[in-house]
């Protein structure tokens, strides 16, 4: 397969298919790293691409999908380095659609949460491109699975929310902070790390309270997945403690505290032993 690191240098063909036809989109959620954690059918669609446009967040083992004679192109985004500004992937993408080239993109967990899915599927349907959807097991399912927090609890919570804790452009982190300290509620919050502090204060200061369990669940699913538990009030000070770095997610919430006795159920050993 031929790796492309650099998409400004892939080669798009200028002028409109032979037969006039476009290509077609399908936007893949390549899971939280895993790639035993891949639908069925995001399997089928990464082994028939000939052309795949790809995240940072998409694991090497997932790529391993893909054959070996396919075109992958690397779009991704990191916090400091975009490789490729938004804008210009969707320029890239529907160029190479209409040249008549199908093709997967292919992206972290699930494009529909905070993946910018949505924009570039709109983008496509302005475009009149057509494109397929392939859901992904996003990174809060994969945290609450691999690490035995399970993220709603009949006892424990009854709503979940998915946060983004992404700085915009003015330094803000924009959360409703009223909606998350509910009780019975966990909340997951994605890209978190670096506004750590800044969130558990937050949320502190609309009122949920100091000790309620809290978590950051690093590289789920991943061979480096590390999951550091205590409270809202330690989280930031663990976080640096341990050196926590992202990918990684902050979950709070009562079923936080069930992850201790659930991990040794998941390791097979007995509470007596633990
Ligand atoms: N579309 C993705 C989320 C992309 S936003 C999804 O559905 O999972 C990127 C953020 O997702 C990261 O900053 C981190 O908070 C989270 N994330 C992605 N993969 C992760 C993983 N394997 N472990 C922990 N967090 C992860």
């Amino acid at each position: 397969m031929s790796f492309v690191e650099d998409a400004r240098w892939f080669a798009v063909p200028p002028t409109a298919p032979a037969c006039g036809t476009s290509g077609r989109v399908t936007l893949v959620g390549a899971g939280p790293g895993d790639p035993e954690l891949l639908t069925l059918r995001a399997v089928k669609a990464l082994r028939g691409a000939r052309l795949v446009l790809y995240d940072h967040l998409v694991s090497k083992d997932v790529l391993r999908c893909v054959a070996d004679d396919a075109d992958l192109i690397y779009v991704g985004k990191q916090a400091a380095r975009h490789t490729l500004p938004q804008q210009s992937i969707i320029d890239l993408m529907i160029r190479l659609a209409q040249s008549g080239r199908s093709l997967v993109r292919l992206k972290g967990g699930d494009g529909f949460i905070f993946g910018r899915g949505g924009e570039e599927v709109q983008a496509l349907a302005e475009a009149g491109i057509a494109f397929d959807v392939v859901p992904g097991i996003t990174a809060a399912q994969a945290a609450g699975a691999c690490a035995g927090i399970p993220l709603t609890h009949r006892d424990h919570a009854a709503t979940l929310v998915f946060a983004s804790g992404h700085l915009r452009g003015d330094n803000e982190v924009a959360l409703d902070w009223e909606a998350l300290v509910r009780p019975r509620q966990t909340v997951v919050i994605y890209m978190g790390v670096g506004t750590l502090a800044v969130i558990c204060e937050q949320l502190a200061r609309h009122g949920l309270a100091a000790d309620t369990p809290a978590a950051l669940v690093e590289q789920a699913s991943l061979p480096g997945q590390r999951c550091i538990t205590g409270t809202l009030a330690e989280l930031p000070a663990l976080a640096q403690q341990h050196g926590v770095r992202p990918p990684a997610l902050i979950v709070i919430g009562e079923v936080v505290a069930l992850q201790p006795q659930l991990m040794r159920g998941m390791r097979g050993v007995q509470p007596a032993l633990a």
